[in-house]
């Protein structure tokens, strides 16, 4: 762990900005996952600088194929990236800064690709806001590199964390690896140092003549969709893109389904969470102004007062939490398991069991209600996630990157650091994992949160003939005659049998230890 966070602070200190600049020209902003105008701090950054220079800010992205598919971004969530860089430049060009959007074939092109804006756009400036995982960081010492060599000054914003991770630390000066310890040290610092929360202003506008100056850029259209086998329509209703529908979902949610959030938030139907996540991870919205607008509503308080306001805020706080473990465990980026000794499990590879669990056809209604939510609208319920990869993992004991990978290719807000964290949670190989001998029922957990079964009848047409009861558990309730009329599958396994495996095979590994 001590190797780990080293080799951040390095890397981290390596890339501290340069000194020596040359005449200010134009300058470039390089958007990648903040596609907002508003809490921006590297698109104001740039404005002031434009300003400073009376010069023209230009804006840019790069699309790449290469680098979606080494991620497996799944083609729902990069349309959804594509309809808000499409929202974005409606913005920009309203402001007279053009967007420029450029294609990288292959991942390491993105260097060739900014050093090519930067020399047709005659900048000076280039300002991006800072990544701090492994790949991120890589990229962009490569381009800050580059960029350097042709005297071309780099700026890179913190902005992505409301608490910059190396000020998360221990008394030991050590990173959290426990939730509620590192959540009492991240509230203590937000509410005593109030620049954590400061919101940053939307740039000005380009002077006029930037218009015909820029003409062809402002134009030129983007690739505004990207295929992704869904019902089109289905998606652009539940996820309109922009900054201002992010805005408009969170004012919603916090005037409305907030207040019950302690309970709803459980409930996958109806619908009681905030659903921003897809917003938050192409940073439509930052979670700062999730954060303050929260705050706002609860008397400026995160720890005190309202307890469901209070509980949405701890949220955000897990999402900044699994963000912090990324960047000092970066192994974890590394499909390594955060607690080590777990990666000597013996997994089955039982292929067929892992295609039933993907297609939503497990004979567990739930788990099959889940998995079907997911692979129609690219979104999951919260605690559905935790029932499927749990299952996934204890009880058809399939190794859980397998599962951290399918969700990856089929979530529209699907995040490296939430999504390792929920899975490695699941499957009790991670930080504050449930411990190894918590085995989820399905039939009790469907019983409890879907209590009428109505998530189920949702999802699972062939169920939708069944009573309350039968619903959660048709194949044991119902005749063999009956049950086999439904045309749905019989359980996979015994779900007692497969978590006294499960728990066995961890005590194995525990014993080896
Ligand atoms: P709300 O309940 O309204 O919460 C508000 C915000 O808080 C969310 O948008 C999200 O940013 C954050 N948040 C809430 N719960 C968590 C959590 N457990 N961990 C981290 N952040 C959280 N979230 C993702 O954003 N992307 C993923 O790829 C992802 N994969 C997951 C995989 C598994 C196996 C599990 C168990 C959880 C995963 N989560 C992921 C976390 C969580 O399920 C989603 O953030 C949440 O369901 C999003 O819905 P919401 O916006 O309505 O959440």
């Amino acid at each position: 762990d001590h190797a780990d966070t080293a080799n951040v602070k390095e890397e981290i200190d390596d890339s501290a900005h340069p000194t020596g600049t040359t005449s200010t020209r134009n300058t470039l902003m390089w958007f990648r996952n903040d596609l907002r105008l508003q809490d921006n701090k590297a698109l104001y950054e740039a404005s002031m600088r434009s300003k400073v220079g009376a010069k023209y800010l230009i804006a840019l992205y790069i699309v790449s194929e290469e680098e979606w598919k080494e991620h497996d971004e799944a083609p729902v969530k990069i349309d959804f990236w594509m309809r808000n860089l499409v929202s974005l430049k409606a913005k920009l060009d309203k402001i007279a800064i053009p967007l420029v959007v450029k294609t990288a074939k292959r991942k390491t092109d993105v260097v060739g690709v900014v050093e090519s804006v930067v020399r047709e756009f005659d900048i000076s400036h280039v300002f991006w806001s800072q990544e701090l995982m492994v790949d991120e960081k890589r990229r962009d010492k490569a381009v800050k590199n580059a960029l350097q060599k042709i005297k071309v000054h780099v700026e890179e914003c913190e902005d992505q964390y409301i608490v910059n991770p190396l000020n998360v630390r221990t008394k030991t000066g050590n990173p959290y690896a426990v939730f509620t310890p590192f959540y009492n040290t991240w509230c203590k610092l937000v509410e005593t140092e109030p620049h954590h929360l400061r919101l940053t202003e939307a740039p000005d506008a380009n002077p006029h003549e930037a218009k015909d100056l820029f003409a062809r850029y402002f134009k030129a259209t983007i690739p505004s969709s990207h295929p992704h086998g869904l019902d089109v329509e289905t998606i652009n209703n539940l996820y309109p893109a922009g900054e201002d529908e992010a805005h408009l979902r969170l004012n919603a949610f916090l005037k409305t389904k907030v207040k019950n959030y302690r309970v709803s938030r459980n409930i996958p139907i109806p619908e009681g969470t905030s659903v921003m996540s897809p917003y938050l991870n192409a940073g439509v919205i930052s979670t700062r102004q999730c954060v303050v607008m929260a705050r706002a509503a609860n008397k400026n308080k995160i720890t005190t007062g309202d307890e469901d306001i209070k509980s949405w805020i701890k949220e955000l706080g897990w999402r900044e939490f699994y963000r912090n473990i990324l960047v000092s465990f970066p192994r974890v980026c590394m499909n390594r398991a955060f607690q080590l000794k777990t990666e000597k499990l013996q997994w089955s590879n039982n292929d067929e069991h892992f295609q039933r669990w993907c297609e939503g056809k497990t004979g567990f209604p739930i788990v099959d209600a889940g998995m079907r939510q997911l692979n129609s609208i690219g979104y999951m319920h919260n605690r559905l996630r935790m029932v499927t990869a749990c299952f996934l993992a204890k009880d058809l004991l399939i190794d859980w990157h397998k599962g951290e990978r399918y969700f990856m290719q089929r979530l529209i807000d699907g995040d490296l650091a939430s999504n390792n964290g929920g899975w490695q949670w699941s499957a009790s190989t991670g930080t504050d994992a449930q411990p190894y001998f918590r085995v989820f029922n399905p039939l009790l957990q469907s019983q409890r949160f879907d209590p009428k079964g109505d998530y189920i009848r949702r999802w699972v047409p062939e169920l939708q003939g069944l009573t309350d009861k039968q619903i959660h558990d048709p194949y044991h309730i119902l005749d063999a005659k009956e049950f086999a009329k439904l045309g749905y599958p019989k359980p996979v396994v015994d779900h007692a049998k497969a978590r006294d495996k499960f728990v066995n095979e961890f005590k194995r590994v525990l014993a080896l230890a």
